[in-house]
């Protein structure tokens, strides 16, 4: 695997492998990489010629400091995990090679940076964009992959990449789950057993969802898993809400069509999201 760390020189290598008729795959992540992440590179891989990937832990779009200072960064064990699933090109820049000092951002997403993470983040996903922006900008993607796990970021690129006319096109990936059901997420790490266990309730409170869509009303079923995860214990809800699957607003979809159910908990110092894609 080629390890490139500058713009210039992830800009230059994709260009000529495009020039040579190849498509390129993009995957970006923040590393302490796990099998969600792996997938999404495998399913890269099937769909283009040359797949990129960027581990870049982005300032950005971090609103609390200590949550930046304690995110994991096993980068050895990364670049393994990568070459051992044939990763063509890893992007590993420097925070110092994606900006300058005095940068400003701000990109109209018609209010859907605002709502659910966007409200408990500020600022979160214009710093998401704002990087999303300039790693489509060095590593020219033909398809550029992104989790369902962040599935109002997949919404949000979406908007940019409308809003930008960005040549790019993206695909959403499945979510991966360890066996007992909790959405894999490098913070899972900061968990403890106790927590471990405990953070089973985001997952059965989706799965409740699940089990009554179509059958009780949307008020119901959100009333009932909020009352569920309100009384689990260790779970500090952030919140859960049922939403229309393409503006997130939560006042359109009718039990039974489409939408997605979307949470978010914390557990001690971790906050975990998940969400499901409804019926
Ligand atoms: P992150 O490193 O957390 O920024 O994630 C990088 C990419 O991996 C994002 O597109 C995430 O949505 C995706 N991702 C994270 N966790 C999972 C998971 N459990 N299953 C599938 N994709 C995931």
């Amino acid at each position: 695997m080629k390890i490139l760390r500058t713009r210039s020189e992830i800009s230059a290598y994709t260009l000529q492998q495009k020039q040579q008729g190849k498509r390129i795959g993009f995957v970006p992540t923040m590393g302490a990489l796990h099998q969600g992440h792996i997938s999404l590179i495998n399913l890269a891989k099937n769909k283009s010629d040359l797949v990129v990937c960027s581990i870049f832990v982005n300032p950005t779009q971090f609103n609390d400091p200590k949550d930046l200072e304690k995110y994991p960064r096993p980068i050895e064990h990364d670049i393994a995990q990568l070459e051992a699933v044939a990763c063509d090109v890893l992007f590993l820049p420097e925070v110092e090679e994606m900006y300058s000092s005095d940068e400003k951002w701000e990109l109209a997403l018609d209010g859907l940076d605002e709502i659910l993470e966007g409200k408990h983040r500020p600022g979160h996903y214009q710093g998401v964009t704002q990087i999303v922006f300039k790693l489509f900008q060095y590593t020219h993607p033909d398809i550029a992959f992104f989790g369902q796990k962040d599935y109002q970021q997949v919404q949000v690129i979406e908007k940019m990449v409308q809003k930008l006319k960005l040549a790019v096109a993206l695909e959403m990936c499945p979510i991966i789950r360890e066996a007992d059901g909790l959405a894999m997420s490098s913070r899972n790490v900061h968990l403890s057993p106790t927590e471990r266990v405990q953070s089973l309730a985001l997952y059965q409170s989706l799965m409740h969802i699940k089990e009554g869509w179509g059958k009780k009303s949307i008020e119901i079923l959100k009333q009932e898993a909020t009352e569920f995860l309100e009384k689990s214990p260790g779970i500090n809800v952030g919140y859960l809400e049922i939403c229309a699957p393409n503006n997130l607003q939560n006042n359109h979809p009718a039990t039974g069509s489409e939408a997605v159910a979307l949470v978010a908990a914390s557990l001690g110092q971790t906050r975990l999201i998940d969400n499901i894609l409804l019926p």
